[in-house]
């Protein structure tokens, strides 16, 4: 067992991915001392086995539900009634990912359509006062406008904006997930960001089953792996494992805590 505790601040642990062993990827997690886990839910029907497992350890085991970007077109209002419910649910701690992907869409009105939904989804996040997590892929100018008129509090996971729009967030109050990418070569920004940001806002992450890291890279990504991603961390900022996997896991109580 490791003496250094962890955060994954995001993992799809609830996917398909991990229905053949997710006992087993529990376990490994416990042993490699990352006891802190946020499980993203992207459909109600895994939010539904995410919250019932956290039953167990409410304390280390947190769980997410929000209606991803790209699914904007499928939604309809029942949908959407179901997954208000879960969102609503007091086991489910955080909104997200939730967030603008256009990546995948390059069509204005779907565009037009995921920011009017990652709206909603801050609205119904601030009612309930709960804190958001944001997915944002090649739309970093759009996703800061809405989450700066539109306050709320939240983070930005797997951050990939340059620097200065990491400060900027920062600046409004929003924590930086970093992942997998801090560990690869082409990399820079990533590191930039570790390294120039304010350590009270840095936070860890795997993107389970996505995004492994370095040097276990083009794997099932799991949590257990998030020591190599905090390691690195902890490298660009010139300081121990042991200070920054501390420093991070009081980062995540203050955000829980909304501050
Ligand atoms: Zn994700």
């Amino acid at each position: 067992m490791s003496e250094l505790v962890y955060l994954d601040s995001h993992c799809h642990l609830f996917s398909d991915e991990f229905d053949k062993d997710r006992e087993a990827v529990f376990d490994r997690a416990r042993e490699a001392g990352v006891l802190f886990l946020n499980i993203m839910c992207t459909s109600v029907e895994e939010a539904i086995e995410a919250m019932a497992y956290s039953e167990q350890d409410p304390e280390h085991i947190k769980v997410s539900c929000g209606v991803f970007p790209t699914d904007v077109n499928e939604l309809d209002e029942e949908t959407w009634n179901r997954f208000e419910r879960v969102m609503r649910d007091e086991r489910c701690t955080c909104i997200g990912e939730i967030g603008l992907d256009y990546y995948w869409e390059k069509e204005e009105a779907n565009r037009a359509k995921q920011r009017e939904l990652f709206i909603r989804q801050i609205a119904l996040a601030n009612e309930v006062n709960k804190p958001i997590c944001v997915h944002s892929r090649d739309a970093i100018q759009d996703t800061f406008d809405i989450m700066k008129e539109h306050r709320c509090h939240g983070l930005m996971h797997s951050f990939s904006g340059s620097e200065e729009m990491g400060k900027e967030f920062v600046k409004l109050g929003y924590y930086l997930s970093l992942g997998g990418p801090v560990t690869f070569k082409n990399a820079r920004h990533a590191r930039e960001v570790v390294t120039s940001m304010d350590v009270s806002y840095l936070l860890s992450e795997t993107d389970s089953p996505y995004m492994a890291p370095e040097p276990v890279r083009g794997t099932r990504n799991e949590p257990a792996n998030i020591p190599y991603i905090t390691a690195r961390m902890a490298e660009c900022r010139g300081v121990s494992t042991e200070e920054l996997s501390k420093q991070i896991i009081d980062n995540w109580h203050r955000f829980l805590e909304l501050k």
